[in-house]
């Protein structure tokens, strides 16, 4: 039985695969990879940690659309929009704007999607509804927000986040299906693209001819866009070097150095490093173990970790290791870098201060095994953890594991299942992890700190803060930096270099590396796509969940049939 089932499904799959191959004009067509990781199941904007690549920005638009290349944010669906006094920010719609069943998209979708956690539970920017007094509509295209209290950095920041819903359509849905619904059969939004079809191992979308944005962005030149979904990077590499039906992808493929030119493959930067840097690999500590809770032994094991030789031995110099804070290098967060406090309290590859902090924080190897034991004399075994299969992070692991040997810190890789591994990073079984989990370039660092010290819920960490620590004072030095208005950058570094400090002499979590913003293009159905050395065309490339409106947006009307 269970034979004819599987039987079944793989010739399903092979119709559907060869029905959809066949049915599309390459010409017309985009083929992308790289973040769908199973069978299509979510097309929920208001879930946005798992809806597919494409949900966000491409069907359910943002206000604003922000470009971490350039660290500029710009007006989408917003025509304008600022703060007209310290606590009322004012927001102007385009004209024209509409949903892609011919409504008129107005003032009040605004209003419906930002004051829709005050009716309906467990929507996830319900802390950001609580800071507002009052969100009214004016006429059919102002909305003025009155905030009781105004967080700057997190307001610059949800306005490239938080998609407009269709209040028309959304009403009708129960409190259940708006949050955890799959929306595929009522997703309807106002974007370029529009849901078409979907199969086990693809998503199809459609150009929305109508698209309000036609006449001031310019119409998308794919007539569709075939997200798949393909389990390996291998696969994919061989897909790329073909181009058959691989036009974009956002993965790490391994080789692309050496092979690239070879196959007409595209990268970011001609040579090295190849990607921009899209999100930085931290190993986080579990602050509450034994040891581990020592901010001595935590900074000791900074020390004592190579990132240089991950870079070039995992990643052939793909990517770039990460500074001391592990802020990414964008403009947005590098203006806040405070270099006096990065060079005073910053560590570096140094293994001799590594056994120095050690042995200030009591620990010998009092057995003679070679590996130290805690001052109390206890055993000090630790393990490090990153999901199974991702080889990257496996074989970066284990130079991690081997530099801690080679200072007395007996660690061990381990790469335990993926639901395994999300399971114990988030309810805090682990003592050491590998990690990237919203640490993307956004327009501001108070990002990067609000997930790694925010609270836990019900002792789990679900979003980042899986070092667990749960400690006031920085939470207000994070409260405070949100309250410093964008433009007054004088007083917002005062505010970041206090958690600067902080970070350094605790340091939670250890940045080592930034994951590349992985990726590849075939040149031999679409061209112009964007590179370090062109002008026209300099958009961020990611077709990630989530991220269509930082860039991808603009690469589907920007390139060119060849
Ligand atoms: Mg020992």
């Amino acid at each position: 039985m269970k034979k004819l089932v599987v039987l079944t499904v793989v010739i399903m799959l092979l119709f559907s695969v060869a029905a959809f191959g066949a049915r599309f004009d390459r010409k017309e067509t985009m083929y992308i990879t790289g973040g769908l990781w199973g069978p299509p199941s979510n097309f929920n904007p208001l879930a946005p940690w798992s809806a597919h690549p494409g949900v966000i920005g491409g069907i359910y638009e943002t206000l604003y659309f922000y470009d971490p290349i350039t660290d500029s944010l710009s007006p989408w669906l917003a025509e304008s929009g600022g703060w007209t006094d310290d606590d009322t920010y004012k927001l102007v719609l385009r004209d024209n704007l509409t949903w892609a069943d011919g409504t008129p998209l107005t003032s009040e979708d605004v209003v419906y999607t930002f004051t829709l956690p005050g009716s309906v539970d467990g929507i996830h920017y319900v802390g950001l509804y609580e800071k507002f007094e009052s969100v009214k509509a004016v006429d059919e295209k102002t909305v003025i927000f009155d905030f009781s209290d105004p967080v700057y950095q997190e307001w610059g920041y949800q306005l490239y986040q938080i998609p407009i819903l269709p209040k028309h359509a959304w009403e009708n849905k129960t409190p259940e299906e708006m949050t955890l619904g799959a929306n595929i059969d009522t997703c309807m939004g106002s974007g370029e693209y529009m849901l078409e079809d979907t199969a086990q191992d693809r998503i199809i979308y459609i150009r929305n001819d109508n698209w309000w944005g036609n006449e001031v962005f310019g119409q998308p030149k794919p007539k569709r866009i075939v997200c798949l979904g393909v389990p390996s990077n291998n696969v994919i590499l061989g897909m790329m070097m073909k181009g058959e039906e691989l036009d974009f992808a956002n993965s790490f493929l391994p080789g692309i150095p050496a092979i690239k030119n070879a196959y007409g493959i595209h990268t970011f930067y001609d040579g090295e490093p190849y990607m921009l840097s899209a999100n930085t690999a931290f190993v986080y500590i579990n602050t509450t173990r034994p040891g581990l809770d020592d901010p001595k032994v935590r900074r000791g094991m900074a020390f004592a970790i190579d990132p240089i030789r991950i870079v070039e031995r995992v990643f052939e110099n793909m990517v770039l290791p990460s500074n001391t804070l592990g802020f990414l290098p964008i403009d947005g967060w590098m203006k806040y870098y405070n270099e006096d406090i990065a060079n005073e309290k910053g560590f570096y590859y140094d293994p001799e201060m590594a056994k120095k902090l050690f042995k200030e924080a009591g620990m010998k190897d009092v057995n003679g095994d070679g590996f130290l034991e805690l001052a109390d004399g206890s055993e000090f075994k630790i393990e490090i953890i990153c999901p199974y299969g991702w080889t990257d992070w496996m074989e970066s692991e284990r130079i991690i594991a081997e530099d801690l040997r080679a200072v007395g810190i007996n660690c061990e890789p381990k790469f335990p299942e993926y639901n395994k591994y999300f399971d114990d990073i988030t309810s805090g079984a682990f003592d050491l992890a590998v990690n990237n989990t919203n640490t993307k370039g956004t327009s501001t660092p108070w990002t990067l700190y609000y997930q790694i010290y925010q609270d836990l819920i019900n002792g789990r960490a679900n979003n980042g803060n899986y070092c667990r620590v749960e400690d006031p004072a920085i939470k207000e030095l994070i409260d405070e930096f949100n309250r410093v208005p964008l433009d007054d950058e004088d007083k917002a570094m005062e505010a970041v270099s206090k958690i600067e400090a902080k970070f350094l002499d605790t340091l939670p979590a250890i940045p080592l590396w930034y994951n590349g913003m992985w990726f590849e293009a075939n040149t031999q159905i679409w061209t112009n796509w964007p590179s370090a050395d062109s002008d026209n065309n300099l958009y961020y490339p990611s077709g990630w969940a989530g991220e269509w409106q930082q860039g991808f947006l603009k690469i589907l009307i920007n390139v060119d049939l060849k």
